[in-house]
């Protein structure tokens, strides 16, 4: 028998990202839905795959949303849909997610690397201008851009905007960290032709295992979007008028996003209120993140800089706190990207970022109690 007068405190152990909280939320309402799904047997295209599409569509007010079967299956299939491909130029930060740049090379296309703002971690509109410079002189075809809202925060769409359209390319939005985020009052994924996301489990908005869903309000580049989920299907299975993919979303999937999706905005609001916690606790003694006066996060990571990070990781983890470092390697140094041009005067702030980010732990279910814990931790570090 332990005596409660003498035994330790149990101090509860911090989840970086914390899926078990949101099943006791909404468990039991996953479980019947999944369910229901072996009940009917229709696990390809079934009914929930349906639902979750006009669930997704009425919630972010996009015309078109094809469910995929993930984020990066949804890049590589707008690229597809809209003929990206050999002699194009596909504009993409470094500082993200490897599927960013990886995209256009399954495409058969050529990345090139634009640097990131050193406030917000997104596209700079002005290394975008140096980094089409240098695919015309090369040879390329400016053709596409993919700016990525990193970390939840939607990129600066007007500037960005107004490079693309002076150089005649289309926008392939990567909200794969930031589905639910707005940028001005619009939804994130209605702010350029063609957007995608993921619903992998730890991002803001996920399922039980991979998703993604390409959103446009383009009839044509939807129409090619179903026809590439399926092996560029015409119109039947034994007509095939593209070359596509087997990239359709499982049906016991949509059936677990459409319970998270009914919780989602009411999540939205607590990591709103985390972050600012965070930044009231923190910003005196690291760089707390930025977010635009046009804009909400969704805080997919609360990334903070600080010269001190690797002993911000060791104090936090000697605590049972996690952290990680999103992104340690700038993907242009990796081998496979390595020969690919980047922006005329080179990703500086790419290359800085590197060394100084690191994300703490955030989720719609971190306590007070946590979160001050984590706050002392990291003050404690840095003092
Ligand atoms: C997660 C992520 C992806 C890929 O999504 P998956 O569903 O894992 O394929 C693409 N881009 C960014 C920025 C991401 O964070």
């Amino acid at each position: 028998m332990r005596d409660s007068a003498t035994a330790p405190v149990e101090i509860p152990a911090v989840a970086f990202i914390d899926l078990q909280s949101q099943r006791a939320r909404i468990g039991a309402r996953m479980e019947a839905a999944i369910n229901r799904v072996l009940a009917h047997g229709g696990f390809i295209m079934g009914p929930e795959v349906a639902e979750a599409e006009k669930k997704l569509a009425a919630h972010c007010g996009a015309k078109h949303v094809i469910t995929c079967s993930s984020g990066t299956t949804a890049l590589v299939m707008a690229l597809l849909a809209k003929d990206v491909g050999r002699g194009d130029a596909v504009f993409v930060p470094s500082f993200t997610f490897t599927a960013t740049a990886e995209v256009p090379v399954l495409a058969g296309a050529t990345p090139v690397f634009v640097d990131v703002l050193p406030d917000t971690f997104n596209m700079d509109p002005a290394s975008l201008e140096r980094a089409i410079a240098v695919a015309k002189q090369t040879g390329l075809r400016p053709a596409c851009v993919i700016p990525v809202d990193l970390f939840g925060q939607p990129v600066d769409f007007d500037a960005i905007g107004a490079v693309a359209k002076k150089h005649g390319l289309w926008i392939l939005d990567d909200a794969a960290q930031s589905y639910g985020a707005r940028y001005k009052n619009k939804s994130v994924v209605t702010c350029a032709e063609v957007s995608a996301t993921s619903f992998y489990p730890s991002k803001p908005l996920g399922c039980y295992g991979d998703g993604g869903a390409v959103f446009t309000d383009d009839d044509e580049v939807a129409r090619r979007l179903v026809q590439v989920r399926v092996h560029g299907q015409g119109k039947d299975r034994n007509d095939n008028v593209r070359v596509g993919l087997t990239a359709r979303f499982d049906s016991i999937q949509a059936a677990v996003l459409l319970e998270k999706l009914a919780i989602f905005d009411a999540e939205c609001v607590e990591r709103e209120a985390i972050a600012q916690r965070y930044t009231k606790g923190l910003a005196d003694v690291v760089t707390t993140p930025v977010v635009r006066a046009d804009c909400t996060s969704v805080w997919a990571q609360y990334t903070i800089r600080s010269s001190r990070r690797d002993r911000i990781a060791a104090t936090l983890q000697a605590q049972g706190i996690p952290t990680n470092i999103f992104y340690p390697k700038p993907i242009h140094t990796q081998a496979p990207y390595r020969g690919y041009p980047v922006a005329m005067g080179g990703l500086a702030v790419t290359e800085q970022l590197a060394t100084d980010v690191i994300s703490l732990p955030m989720h719609p279910y971190l306590t007070a109690p946590a979160q001050d814990r984590i706050i002392a931790a990291v003050r404690s570090a840095v003092a």
